[in-house]
């Protein structure tokens, strides 16, 4: 699996699967949350919500998927980061929500997946930490997904930028 890293707006990737940092209500929020309803249309957030009538809301590290409305992939995989503390050690369900996206993706079928940097807005966690988890994450899964042959980190703010490609070099592989 190849991992590439772009500065950029997730909302404008052509790939087969985006992965949304959604919140566990599943009925939008801000952040990338808030860009991917926006530009993908209402019929995402319809799904979501028969989603939550069906199996209520999304536990952290969890994941869903809906089609993707008007954005140019197929799907959005619906995960829900944990919020950064520092009193726990959340990093297995930071883990969760990289590796169980990749999971659905590759029961899709879908080949290409963008991430956004799921916990690193509003939930809080620290950009270093939060690449080096999200790198490590997709390295350790990519090796059991068959079909993915792409992961495609989309860092909004170079900030975010830096701290991927920071952590994709430390981390080799
Ligand atoms: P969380 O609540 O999981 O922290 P946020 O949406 O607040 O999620 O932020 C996660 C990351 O997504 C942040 O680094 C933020 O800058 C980034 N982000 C916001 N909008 C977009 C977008 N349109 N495309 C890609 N990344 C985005």
């Amino acid at each position: 699996m190849d991992i590439e890293l772009v500065r950029g707006d997730i909302t404008e990737q052509n790939v087969d699967a985006v992965v949304n940092a959604a919140n566990s209500s599943l009925l939008g929020g801000g952040g990338v949350d808030g860009a991917i309803h926006r530009r993908g249309g209402p019929s995402i957030l319809e799904e979501c919500r028969r989603i939550r009538e069906r199996s209520g809301p999304l536990p952290t590290g969890r994941v869903v998927s809906t089609t993707a409305g008007d954005l140019p992939a197929r799907w959005v995989i619906h995960t829900v980061g944990p919020v950064h503390s520092t009193t726990e050690d959340r990093t297995h369900l930071l883990t969760s929500c990289y590796v169980e996206s990749l999971r659905l993706a590759d029961e899709l079928g879908a080949r290409t997946v963008a991430f956004p940097a799921v916990s690193a807005g509003v939930y809080g966690w620290p950009l270093d930490d939060a690449a080096r988890v999200a790198v490590a994450a997709v390295r350790e899964a990519g090796t059991a997904t068959s079909d993915v042959t792409t992961c495609r980190f989309v860092l909004f703010d170079e900030p975010a930028y830096v701290a991927f490609d920071r952590a994709l070099r430390a981390d080799t592989g």
